[in-house]
């Protein structure tokens, strides 16, 4: 599968502008070195679309004739080899290296904001191997989620990680930027799904780590590379486990007065060990777009699959405390719809080819912090001058916590990209201080950057130190994670 654009360019590509002035010149000398091993373009359209992923702001730079900042050559290599050839020639010159799966990122992940090499892994696809008695799959990093899917299900398998992106991204994105699926509550984050990696290092070596269930030898080094987004390693290899197709699936839905109160049932039901797949709890605001009704209550959605007797179990768990708390039962439609249209993007390209700055903030806190997470970010969005719209709603459940996925909107204004900034600066601070973490499953990239310090502390410096030790010239995806002192979008 090829990645699928964002959104159209507003000019033709070659009147293109960049918004970064960072962007380190390559030698030609370098360039036809790297072109020897393996096949590689600097076609102008490729090099466009390798400028920008799906960060929202890049979008609508992109409408106006900008991007982020172009490489310099796309390297589409097929194997681990010509990567770590590649990886070794950009150690020895100091040549910014970014990686590109799908481009579906929202932070600005895979964007080359230093210019240099960029590496498109969706060459290396296709599923290896599969052990079937032990529910384990080798595939490659840059195959999308349809095609693992597709192909497993001929083993009556399935990995279970379904974002919204799911044709739009790679196994190896969902592992680098940490992603979670729809299906979380019950399958986990691609977290708990990685069994083993094979990982290129900046300086061309080569290292697999991991393989077995658990382990105690020594910190968990699979760990390091997931959420690495390309700045500690390349992934070229994967082995993730695999469950049994689900044979039932059963759908519930209800409404209740407050998110606060749906937030409790969300908690007794986990809290209790009942595990939906999907157990999705939207505001007053949400719900009434989205599924109807007068805009003061909030829809409980609860789809469970697997094994008969077990989702019995779960959906009386989840009954009995929904009514407990004064739920309201709603028809399962409801589910059918959201399962129809969960996928669809349209609404946020149309939203932005309107000229409004649109955005989604997903962040995870514990069950006690969570109606204060949920209070405080709204309320400080909204105080943003020009806001215009914030709602959340709840989509992936722990035992401890859970997710909160804000959107929000800004008017049209003068300078959209100060809104969009004065948003963020807002509702990320305010999650910070109510007792949340950076993100759940967007990742860093360059739109989080700035916060990486505040939100990690002294630990930060420990990754620091990770970094220049694995990656001392900072080749790695460079203006990420917040390890450069001079952020490309400071
Ligand atoms: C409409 C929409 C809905 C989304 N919904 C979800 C969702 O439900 N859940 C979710 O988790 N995310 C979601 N996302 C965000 C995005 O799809 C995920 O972050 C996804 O995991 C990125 O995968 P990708 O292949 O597109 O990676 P890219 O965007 O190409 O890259 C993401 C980051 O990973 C790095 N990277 C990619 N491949 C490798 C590799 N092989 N080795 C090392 N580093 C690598 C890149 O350098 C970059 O830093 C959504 C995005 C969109 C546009």
């Amino acid at each position: 599968m090829e990645p699928t654009p964002p959104i159209e360019f507003g000019v033709p590509v070659k009147d293109l502008t960049e918004r970064f002035s960072s962007r380190i010149d390559v030698p030609n000398a370098i360039i036809e070195q790297l072109a020897t091993i393996c096949r590689s373009s600097r076609d102008a359209e490729q090099l466009a679309e390798h400028a920008r992923d799906w960060w929202p702001l890049s979008m609508y730079w992109a409408l106006r004739g900008s991007v982020p900042a172009f490489p310099a050559i796309v390297m589409h290599p097929t194997t681990t080899k010509e990567i770590s050839e590649i990886a070794a020639v950009c150690h020895e010159k100091q040549i910014p290296l970014t990686v590109s799966g799908g481009r579906s990122g929202v932070s600005g992940g895979a964007v080359p904001a230093r210019g240099g090499i960029v590496i498109d892994v969706t060459s290396l696809h296709g599923i290896v191997d599969v052990d079937t008695t032990s529910g384990i799959v080798h595939v490659r990093p840059g195959t999308f989620g349809p095609d693992l899917e597709s192909e497993l299900a001929e083993y009556g398998l399935s990995v279970g990680h379904f974002p919204q992106s799911f044709e739009l991204s790679t196994v190896g994105g969902w592992i680098a930027a940490r992603g979670a699926g729809q299906f979380s509550t019950r399958y986990g984050k691609i977290d708990d799904m990685v069994v083993a990696l094979e990982v290129v290092l900046a300086d061309g070596r080569v290292i697999r780590t991991g393989g077995a269930p658990a382990g105690a030898d020594g910190p968990d080094l699979v760990s390091l590379f997931i959420g690495s987004e390309g700045t500690l390693g390349i992934i070229t290899d994967v082995w993730l486990r695999a469950h049994p197709r689900a044979t039932t699936t059963t759908h519930a839905a209800y409404s209740l007065d407050s998110m606060e109160i749906g937030i409790e049932a969300c908690r007794r039901i986990v809290r209790d060990g009942a595990t939906p797949a999907v157990l999705r709890l939207y505001d007053a605001i949400e719900s009434k777009r989205s599924h109807g009704g007068d805009g003061t209550r909030c829809t409980l959605l609860v789809l469970d699959e697997g094994d008969d007797e077990l989702t019995r179990a779960t959906m009386a768990v989840v009954h009995r405390h929904t009514l407990d708390l004064g739920a309201r039962i709603e028809d399962t439609s409801l589910v059918e719809h959201w399962l129809n249209h969960r996928n669809d993007t349209s609404g946020l390209q149309a939203l932005t080819r309107k000229g409004y700055v649109v955005d989604t903030m997903e962040v995870a806190g514990p069950w006690s912090s969570l109606p204060g997470v949920y209070a405080t970010v709204r309320d400080s969005m909204s105080k943003v001058p020009a806001s215009r719209s914030v709602s959340a709603h709840l989509s992936h459940s722990y035992l401890d916590g859970a997710c909160l996925y804000f959107t929000f909107a800004g008017d049209k204004v003068e300078d959209p990209e100060a809104l969009y900034r004065a948003l963020w600066d807002a509702g990320q601070r305010a999650a910070l201080s109510a007792g949340a973490n950076l993100s759940h499953h967007h990742g860093v990239g360059l739109n989080r950057s700035r916060f990486m310090r505040e939100a990690l502390g002294s630990s930060f410096d420990v990754l620091g130190s990770i970094k220049r030790a694995l990656d001392p010239h900072n080749i790695l995806n460079p203006g990420k994670l917040g390890f450069d002192d001079s952020d490309p979008w400071p």
